[in-house]
């Protein structure tokens, strides 16, 4: 068991002794305009010892339900009743976040291909590396929260890491602790959060919460509960974690493609499991007709479907998460 003293904590400029909080901007560049460009980061730092939880969202600019989450989880903390620190950066993404997209539309680039960051890199690569280096390499534990952008998508929870990568068992607790009930275990490409901060020891996860454009109300609390349960499990806050006795766990996903064009009708709803050969749709033509029958590929559970009712040729049905096992 680690045993934790007492310490400051402080991301650039925005500092919190034990029994703190802290809350502020840090400057990470300059705007076009040469304004400051700034991501607001808030510190807990409870007056207990004890280990320390990195917290973000919005790497991808238009994936709002973790700010939402944060907003919750800042509003419930106190540094009284707080073992530990959590340091959360609600909003990772600000170029893309302005521009209601996921990449950052001053490099082209998806924050989340870009940790640990380059100094002398791109826009991207240089936030990545701010707040690798100032914040996340600071923490015992960290949570990158994600959603499925804009399109339909089982809240889940994802784990980049290999059993044999550096914090790959580790990485998969604190997955099977947030209990979201989902998970999706798979290593990730170089550059993902839950790919960089293991390899430097800090067992991450990345919750997808969902797909919607705005905010999800069951997304968000979903998001919470799971924060809430890691803070539990680990010893930060006092109270019993509900994590569900019995968690799906995928390794892959099967996309399914339409052959013909038209319109789409589900069978088959967002965590259906399905056996191979399973209707999951049928595409309609523009008179009411079946054109096909879209079956499942493989056993699995329906993970997506695209945001609206109608597909050309070679367009995802839906993408299938397999093969099957529990946790
Ligand atoms: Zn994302």
């Amino acid at each position: 068991m680690k045993v934790y003293a007492n310490r400051k904590i402080a991301v650039a400029g925005i500092r919190a002794k034990p029994g703190e909080r802290a809350q502020g901007y840090a400057q990470v560049g300059e705007l076009q305009d040469h304004q400051p460009a700034r991501i607001p980061i808030a510190i807990v730092n409870g007056a207990r010892p004890g280990p320390t939880l990195y917290l973000q969202a919005a790497s991808d600019g238009d994936e709002l339900n973790g700010v939402a989450v944060i907003h919750r989880v800042l509003r419930m903390l106190r540094p009284e009743t707080l073992r530990g620190a959590v340091i959360a950066v609600p909003l990772v993404n600000v170029h893309a976040f302005h521009a209601h997209r996921s990449h950052s539309p001053a490099d082209g680039k998806k924050m989340n291909r870009c940790f640990p960051g380059n100094r002398h890199g791109s826009t991207s690569d240089r936030v990545a590396f701010f707040l690798f280096h100032n914040a996340v390499l600071q923490a015992d534990l960290c949570i990158d929260l994600h959603q499925g952008g804009v399109n339909p998508m089982i809240d889940e929870c994802r784990v980049r890491v290999n059993m044999k990568d550096r914090a790959g068992p580790a990485s998969f607790e604190l997955g099977r602790v947030f209990g979201i009930g989902y998970i999706f275990h798979q290593r990730g490409p170089d550059g993902q959060l839950a790919r960089a901060a293991p390899a430097a020891g800090i067992p991450t996860i990345d919750p997808e919460l969902g797909g919607t454009r705005g905010w999800d109300a069951v997304s968000i609390r979903k998001g919470v509960r799971g924060v809430m349960n890691v803070l539990q499990h680990y010893g930060f806050i006092a109270g019993k974690p509900k994590i569900p006795r019995r968690q799906v766990v995928v390794r892959r996903f099967k996309t399914v493609y339409a052959t013909r064009g038209g319109f789409l009708a589900l069978h088959a709803r967002l965590y259906s499991v399905v056996r191979r050969g399973d209707l999951l749709a049928e595409i309609h033509d523009p008179f009411g007709a079946v054109v096909e029958r879209v079956c499942a590929p493989a056993d699995g559970v329906v993970w997506t479907y695209p945001p609206y009712p109608m597909l050309a040729s070679g367009q995802t049905v839906a993408t299938i998460g397999t093969p099957i096992r529990y946790v």
